[in-house]
């Protein structure tokens, strides 16, 4: 069972990135360092809100393309943020009731919101598991992954708006290319990256920002987007700003490239 609130460490001595980011989508399960950083942050870049908001309808057409084009039913998506709806879990169960997620984030306040990304459909199943992207194996191995996916099934590996948590190329690399080796063939990948190209000199100040708050933050460029692809038969149209990866009509013509930095794809397993 899960913990109690109360008896989970918050880490409240320093700002945290689920936190800043459940501040600046306008929700409540937020601190002072959290706001503080989330401010600071949005001082210099006044587009962090679009920017953010066009990340959480990314994720959601990706959710919806791998559960409606491609069939998927079973899903892990690392990095999960505080439960906002629609989560994850609530975007492929409304096309199939019956699709499982695993929930995977390494920040104790989401465990703590836990049992919101727990209630799904009866037909369906969710988990969720504290731990670190940095760690494959043991999520792959987890109990909890196991009892609720079946590794020997395709599956879509969700990692949107994470890898530049992990300023070093060579582990951001490794860590994904070890977690999509033990995925069975015919799986999807789909990932955010974080750019700096579409508006350089703010959002070098936005990284400083981010490191004087104790937050890591690397942007890549589209070739180091691509690069966590290799191997990989990318689907339509390939690595792109992701407001523009399969666009939703009511947004398209309504997003400046330079207020969104982030690129995303998904790719298939062969
Ligand atoms: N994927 C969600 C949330 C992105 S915010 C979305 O796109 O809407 C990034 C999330 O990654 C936060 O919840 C943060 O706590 C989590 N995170 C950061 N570093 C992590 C790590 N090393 N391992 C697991 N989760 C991590």
């Amino acid at each position: 069972g899960l913990p109690a609130a109360a008896a989970v460490d918050m880490g409240l001595d320093r700002a945290h990135g689920a936190r800043i980011y459940d501040y600046i989508l306008g929700g409540k399960d937020n601190y002072d360092l959290d706001r503080a950083a989330g401010e600071a942050t949005l001082q210099v870049w006044p587009s962090l809100r679009i920017h953010m908001q066009a990340n959480r309808s990314f994720m959601h057409r990706v959710a919806r393309y791998l559960a409606e084009e491609k069939g998927i039913r079973q899903f892990l998506d690392i990095g999960t943020g505080i439960p906002t709806s629609p989560n994850f879990h609530e975007v492929v169960q409304a096309v199939a009731p019956e699709s499982r997620v695993v929930y995977v984030d390494n920040d104790p306040i989401v465990l703590a919101h836990a049992r919101a990304l727990l209630k799904g459909t009866s037909e369906g199943r969710t988990a969720y598991l504290e731990a670190d992207m940095r760690a494959p194996e043991k999520i792959i191995s987890a109990p909890e992954l196991i009892d609720t996916l079946d590794l020997g099934k395709p599956l879509g590996l969700t990692l949107i708006a994470m890898v530049h948590f992990i300023e070093d190329d060579d582990e951001a690399y490794r860590v994904v290319k070890r977690m999509v080796d033990m995925l069975p063939s015919g799986s999807y990948f789909a990932a955010a990256v974080a750019t700096d190209d579409f508006d350089p000199v703010v959002l070098a100040r936005v990284q400083e920002v981010y490191h004087s708050h104790g937050e890591s933050l690397r942007w890549r460029t589209l070739a180091q987007a691509e690069k966590f692809f290799e191997g990989l038969e990318l689907e339509e149209p390939g690595v792109v700003q992701i407001h523009k990866w399969h666009p939703d009509p009511v947004a398209v013509g309504r997003i400046n490239d330079k207020d969104i930095a982030m690129y995303g794809g998904i790719a298939r397993k062969p």
